[in-house]
């Protein structure tokens, strides 16, 4: 039986106000830009809750102040920066990584626990930045008389993922990572998180991938990057290449989406240009008779 799915934000209503219990796993949009500037939507950023805690999947710029949103708005207080302690990144382009700096400083003198970041290869290098940028703040709070929780906080606990599979495991949730093909990185990855209620899919940036495909088939959510064709089609020829080589098209999009049937598609990071962002949605929709959303910052999955 098809699992009932709904985005609240979309039905107007807020987490509280529909009685919803962080016992479900559900799935908060923190951001579903790009490196487009576009006033309504931050940088990349997926938070999964389950079991009180928050699992937040990139960290463009702005995500932490959407996570503070969430956080008030929904009453979901596992989204405050300082209660967000797992941080997995899909790559390290800056539209999916700038705002690490703000959730590693928020408020990190109250942190009782460091953050665990997950990444791939590069990780350790750009966090090594972030502590050199902050030194002097880092420095003065440790040596002046405001009390600090934990000194350690001041810097996350890196992990560099060495290849696919099992990243994360505590409780009933499992995270595993498998590489996608995003243009020359050499290594991205999507994210998959099993939970006893849900299966989500979150593909960071990626071309058409048959991996993506594979982690996706039977999942409740597929949370997926596009790029609108009619978009696509009136930029330059060297643009267009090298979209095709690193993002998924609208009509690749609904390919994928025909042969993994998820229960609910979910597009973000929509790359448009010149043609509506809206184009993206109806190009999947012609191929695809699947549910599928065109998702806004804030929107609320479960
Ligand atoms: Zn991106
Ligand atoms: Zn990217």
């Amino acid at each position: 039986m098809k699992k009932r799915l709904f985005c609240l934000a979309v039905l107007g209503l807020s987490a509280s106000a529909s009685g919803v219990t962080l016992a479900e796993t559900q799935v908060v949009m923190l951001g579903t830009g790009t490196p487009v500037p576009d006033g309504e939507r931050a940088g990349a950023g997926v938070a999964v809750i389950h079991d009180g805690e928050a699992y937040v999947f990139d960290v463009g710029a702005g995500v932490v102040e959407r996570a503070t949103q969430a956080a008030e708005r929904f009453d979901i207080e596992p989204l405050s920066p300082i209660n967000i302690d797992h941080l997995f990144l899909t790559h390290l382009h800056s539209d999916h990584v700038l705002d690490y700096p703000e959730l590693l400083a928020t408020y990190w003198w109250r942190r009782s626990d460091q953050l665990q970041v997950i990444g791939p290869p590069g990780t350790h290098a750009m966090s090594e930045g972030i502590y050199t940028m902050l030194a002097d703040d880092t420095e003065t709070r440790l040596k002046d008389k405001s009390p600090v929780t934990n000194p350690e906080a001041a810097h996350a606990a890196v992990t560099e993922i060495s290849g696919p599979g099992t990243v994360y495991e505590a409780g009933e949730i499992r995270i595993d990572a498998f590489p996608v093909s995003h243009g020359d990185w050499d290594e991205a990855y999507g994210y998959k998180v099993t939970t006893p209620d849900k299966t989500i899919v979150i593909s960071g940036d990626t071309s058409i991938d048959a991996e993506v495909q594979r982690q996706a088939e039977g999942a409740d959510i597929l949370i997926h990057e596009v790029i609108s064709r009619s978009g696509w089609a009136d930029l330059p020829e060297q643009w267009q290449a090298y979209h095709q080589y690193a993002h998924t098209l609208s009509d690749e999009l609904a390919g994928l989406a025909n042969a993994a049937r998820p229960d609910l598609l979910v597009l973000y990071h929509v790359l448009h240009y010149g043609a509506p962002i809206e184009s993206a949605l109806e190009e999947v929709q012609q191929r695809y008779d699947g549910e599928v959303v065109l998702a806004d910052d804030l929107d609320v999955f479960r």
